[in-house]
């Protein structure tokens, strides 16, 4: 069993109340290849809600107002974490550039859509515990 991001599966998940369908995750999930996760929504945060961002050199999660939303992000990564271990996931698929999904490059904190090196919130904690992550 994998693990992804159910934004990615067609769930209308993200800060703007949309989805970011990927067919071939989809399909996975409809074959129960997969369990599909929205960390924030599991934190938390609602749908829609505001855009957020790592602001990098303070690894706090801040969004577009200027709230600081770090303890929700924290807590869908520990939801989903729980979630990873329950059904022993050794490998993650997630969304690109996210504050709590992305793999490697996330936007940078400026909400002028630079990316900077770095993980979600979530990404890293899979990551940390030795889950295989990928991002799409
Ligand atoms: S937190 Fe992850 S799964 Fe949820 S909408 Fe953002 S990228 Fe998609």
């Amino acid at each position: 069993m994998i693990l992804v991001s159910a934004c990615l599966a067609g769930v209308d998940c993200a800060w703007d109340g949309k989805n970011r369908l990927d067919p071939k995750i989809k399909e996975m999930v409809d074959k129960k290849e997969a369990i599909a996760v929205c960390p924030e929504v599991l934190g938390g945060r609602g749908i829609p809600r505001t855009k957020t961002e790592i602001r990098v050199s303070t690894a706090k999660v801040i969004d577009e107002n200027g709230v600081d939303v770090t303890a929700e992000l924290l807590k869908g990564a520990e939801k989903t974490l729980e979630i990873a271990k329950k059904y022993n996931i050794k490998e993650a698929i997630l969304k690109s550039k996210s504050p709590s999904c992305g793999v490697g490059k996330i936007y940078d904190g400026s909400f002028k859509g630079k990316l900077a090196d770095g993980d979600g919130i979530t990404a890293a904690l899979l990551k940390r515990e030795g889950i295989l992550c990928r991002g799409i």
